[in-house]
């Protein structure tokens, strides 16, 4: 199966290029008595990974609305979203400054390296400048004096990334080859499960949460869930978003200590799901992805479900496991 490739910021052509996204039944014994299907959003760019495609598409068609020349944003080292937002510039025509948590190193990761080969501008701000990136005066902090510029939050995560995150989901309720009982997805700031919690009905949404959050995921869900419902521009299926029942579809047990960290249980699965897959994934999102369905199905109430996995991207995060740390 080949990638597509996103050319144009036209509505159309991208919607038509998710409707196109493969999904592939899975033959394995890792997870029993369920029906396992993948979702191949992997293969939607080669270079504006998964997720990221989605969370960025009405991003960049608002940063072209405004004439915006620079688009701003912020990552880590291994960032996925970074990657993907330096793709998008070369291509679409904006420059991109990427502001990068920690010192520059005196060999960037391979990410940054890709990140600047596509012309990115990387600015390195320490960790406390970085946890001041969500409020007012980050730019300034990090030294940046910019005009024309549009800033996206870290992730992709803000109303415009969820809602590109809907369009997935409507697209998954227009083409599933088969009725889904759940569609499970791997969190990190949680706009992805949250743009699909709030627009697939046909099916239970479940998150799988990477990192060891608290339940600042679970705020931040409820937090665009609530903001969409007023969103009168869109005509989208908010469920009902009680935190309670948010945290029966948000399982914070499998992040195997935090971001970024690993178990043997779930590079055993992972592998296991590599070799029936017969395509790599990430150990950051999709390794966990893969180790909590595996170790959620014995729970009899799991039994004989149709299951959807969304393989959202990463594999160029993934690389920081090949010694990179
Ligand atoms: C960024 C990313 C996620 C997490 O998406 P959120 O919207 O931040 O929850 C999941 N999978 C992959 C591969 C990613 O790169």
């Amino acid at each position: 199966m080949s990638p597509r490739l996103i050319d144009s910021l036209n509505l159309q052509a991208f919607t038509d290029i998710a409707r196109n996204i493969p999904y592939q039944q899975l033959k394995s014994h890792l997870f029993p008595g369920l029906d396992v299907w993948v979702r191949r959003d992997d293969l939607i760019d080669p270079l504006i990974s998964g997720n990221k495609a989605y969370k960025l598409f009405y991003n960049l068609i608002e940063a072209r609305w405004r004439k915006a020349k620079t688009i701003v944003t912020c990552g880590g080292a291994w960032s996925n979203h970074i990657h993907a937002i330096a793709a998008a510039g070369a291509r679409f025509g904006f420059k991109t400054v990427g502001i990068i948590r920690g010192e520059r190193p005196t060999k960037l990761s391979a990410t940054l390296q890709d990140a600047e080969r596509f012309g990115m501008k990387l600015v390195f701000v320490t960790r406390a400048t970085y946890r001041l990136r969500g409020g007012v005066g980050f730019l300034k902090r990090a030294g940046l004096k910019l005009e024309n510029f549009y800033f996206i939050p870290e992730g992709g995560s803000n109303l415009a990334g969820v809602r590109g995150i809907q369009l997935l989901g409507q697209v998954i309720e227009d083409t599933a080859p088969v009725k889904f009982d759940q569609v499970w997805v791997a969190c990190g700031t949680g706009a992805t499960f949250g743009g699909l919690y709030s627009s697939i009905s046909s099916a239970s949404v479940i998150g799988v949460e990477v990192l060891n959050a608290g339940d600042s995921i679970l705020k931040d869900v409820a937090l665009w869930v609530q903001r969409l419902r007023h969103d009168k521009s869109i005509a989208n299926k908010i469920q009902c978003c009680k935190l309670s029942s948010l945290r029966e579809r948000l399982l914070n047990s499998y992040h195997c200590g935090g971001y970024g960290k690993s178990s043997s249980a779930m590079k055993v699965a992972m592998e296991e799901f590599e070799k029936h897959s017969f395509h790599p994934v990430d150990p950051v999102y999709m390794g966990k992805l893969i180790y909590a369905l595996a170790s959620f199905d014995n729970k009899i109430d799991q039994k004989n479900k149709t299951v959807l996995m969304i393989h959202s991207g990463g594999l160029q995060g993934g690389r920081s496991y090949d010694g990179g740390g």
